[in-house]
């Protein structure tokens, strides 16, 4: 998607503060964290929302949420944290390129 922020971001046109990356999934922090550690993680293809969801995208949304979990410990999370993927209007999102949040206090 040429308009599309996130896409530019997990093409590095735009910089960020990268956290991981693979063929599938980007990880980068929030430009404006909601808590001490607060980070997105994108799939690679965009995908407008979970609203777009279907069955083909049933391997990556398993492993965005396992790598959520797994760069949370990294991050110091241990204790726990808060996960949230806004959709839609109703749903406060902002950004349209599918995204999970990842963010809390150590
Ligand atoms: P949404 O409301 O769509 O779920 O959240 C979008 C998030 O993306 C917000 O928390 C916002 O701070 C973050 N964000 C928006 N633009 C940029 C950007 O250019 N770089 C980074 N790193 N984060 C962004
Ligand atoms: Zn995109």
């Amino acid at each position: 998607m040429d308009n599309c922020i996130f896409c530019k971001i997990s093409k590095k046109d735009i910089p960020s503060k990268i956290i991981y990356e693979d063929e599938d999934i980007f990880v980068f922090h929030d430009i404006n964290p909601a808590a001490e550690v607060h980070f997105l993680l994108i799939p690679k293809l965009h995908i407008t929302n979970m609203l777009e969801l279907n069955d083909t995208h049933q391997i990556l949304m398993g492993k965005m949420i396992i790598l959520a979990n797994k760069l949370a410990n990294e991050y110091g999370l241990s204790n726990g944290y808060k996960t949230q993927i806004n959709t839609g209007k109703n749903g406060g999102q902002e950004v349209y390129h599918l995204h999970i949040h990842v963010f809390g206090n150590k």
